[in-house]
């Protein structure tokens, strides 16, 4: 079976969050599985060139926006499976994979890339399987533009929605810019409240949909969660599966982790609390054991409820406690948050960055992480810690349900408010001072969970297998 993985981020050449961890792990384990698997992704100029060694295979022309514009196909090898890079300097240029400028015309640009690049390696799939708006108005291309095309006539299109809030509007303008025809521009298509939506394109011409946990695909069919495309959504109900995430354990293990300071198990846990007085010393906290450290680690965003973690620190920092914050995010974000971390200097670190080392470094050193998503797709984050033998304090939403078991490996919320977080914080400082062993055997559960690609790659594979017809 040939299956093509198309995406706009993948680890370890571009990463924004949990996408290029899923690009780069399910393609590693299809190929474990013996699926014929390639990937294809953006060549950004921000991707490290002398990391990686890059060939150039081939160089196509594309008719966009009035113009033969010319693309060049490189590509690497990987764990097992390559990676096919589309460049451009006009596109791909740029300080920030998903910056603003020109974005609908440089991901049109890389899905006609990828069908063009296909056809030039001469890689006929079976499945091409796309991933959020950024690759979604490709089965338009191909089932438009290319519909004749006899190479790409078996081919089934299979769209994984990670994160639905963000859907690619533009212009009416884009859909000649791409070469597509005026028809398109209706509500049973591709417009949406007057633009064009990429994603609801997506949802549309797909042969089948897949969300990345089962909770989220119940959930994106309500109003609530739907961000206008429920009701798209719900005409398509019978192709939408959640297929929830797993971890790749060979680059998130505490037992061969090679950025922490102490490798530990679920049979060595008492080392963890080392790698927390070495955090304690490498973010300059005092080192103490009984002060209990808290982290967030990811986008400072409204999705990851971060207003609640800013509200949270006021009466937080009474305590006995310290605070650590990874990420990047919404300059409102940052904004807020730098002006508590100043306040409370010697109690919170705020690392305003993206830092895969010091990602490690927390999930294994801290004792709780906060996570009170607004929604959550599926989150790999909380996994992570699981792993780690650290308890997530988590909202009851989305993926977070499918993965921490409330009481036995983590502590779960209803209500976005302060009241609630605040009561589920105090829950684990409870456990922390007051119910130690209890607290040890949730680390211990936790440590246990299997979230490993092999299930989930299965999953994948079985539903290739039932949109290819058994074959
Ligand atoms: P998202 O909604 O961003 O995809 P996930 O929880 O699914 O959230 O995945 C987030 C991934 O990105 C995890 O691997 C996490 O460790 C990583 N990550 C997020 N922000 C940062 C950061 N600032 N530095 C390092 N890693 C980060």
């Amino acid at each position: 079976m040939n299956v093509v993985f198309v995406t706009s981020e993948i680890y370890p050449f571009s990463k924004t969050g949990g996408l290029a961890d899923v690009s780069y792990s399910l393609p590693k384990f299809l190929k474990k599985e013996g699926v014929n698997v390639i990937v294809f992704t953006p060549f950004y100029s921000i991707i490290d060139k002398n990391k990686f060694q890059f060939e150039k295979v081939n160089e196509f022309k594309v008719f966009i926006n009035n113009n033969w514009e010319k693309g060049e196909i490189f590509r690497c090898f990987i764990d097992g499976f390559y990676v096919y890079l589309i460049n451009n300097q006009k596109f791909f240029n740029t300080n920030e994979i998903y910056e603003d400028y020109n974005k609908g015309l440089r991901f049109g640009f890389f899905c006609y890339g990828v069908l063009k690049g296909l056809k030039k390696i001469g890689f006929k799939p079976d499945i091409i399987h796309i991933n959020d708006w950024q690759t979604a108005i490709l089965p338009v291309l191909l089932k438009v533009n290319y519909k004749d095309e006899t190479f790409f006539k078996n081919s089934k299109v299979i769209l994984t929605i990670h994160n639905l809030a963000y859907q690619g509007y533009f212009p009416k303008n884009i859909l000649y810019q791409l070469g597509l025809p005026d028809y398109l521009f209706t509500p049973q298509y591709l417009e949406f409240y007057n633009q064009v939506n990429f994603l609801k394109a997506g949802i549309i011409f797909s042969d089948f949909i897949t969300t990345v946990s089962p909770t989220y695909a119940k959930e994106i069919l309500e109003p609530i969660a739907g961000w206008g495309l429920d009701g798209v959504l719900r005409t398509k109900k019978d192709k939408l599966k959640g297929i929830l995430n797993g971890i790749d354990e060979n680059l998130w293990n505490p037992e061969i982790d090679k950025y922490i300071w102490y490798n530990y198990s679920s049979k060595t846990i008492e080392l963890k609390a080392k790698n927390k007085g070495k955090l304690q010393e490498f973010l300059n906290f005092t080192q103490d054991e009984d002060v209990i450290l808290f982290g967030f680690v990811g986008r400072l965003t409204y999705q990851k409820g971060f207003e609640l973690i800013v509200n949270v620190l006021d009466e937080l920092v009474k305590l006995n406690v310290q605070v650590i914050i990874l990420g990047k995010g919404e300059k409102y974000y940052e904004n807020l948050i730098i002006e508590k971390a100043e306040k409370y200097s010697d109690k919170i670190s705020l690392n305003l960055k993206f830092s895969e080392e010091l990602a490690h470094k927390i999930y294994a050193g801290i004792d709780f992480l906060l996570m009170p998503s607004v929604y959550e797709p599926c989150g790999l984050t909380q996994m992570i810690s699981l792993k780690y033998g650290t308890v997530p304090i988590a909202r009851r939403v989305g993926g977070l349900i499918d993965t921490i078991n409330h009481k036995e490996t983590g502590i779960l919320f209803d209500e976005l408010s302060l009241d609630d977080f605040s009561n589920a914080i105090l829950k684990g400082i409870e456990l922390f001072y007051l119910k130690k062993e209890k607290l040890r055997k949730m680390r211990i559960t936790g440590m246990n969970l299997d979230f490993s690609w092999e299930k989930s790659c299965k999953e994948y594979i079985e539903l290739y297998r039932n949109i290819l017809g058994g074959s």
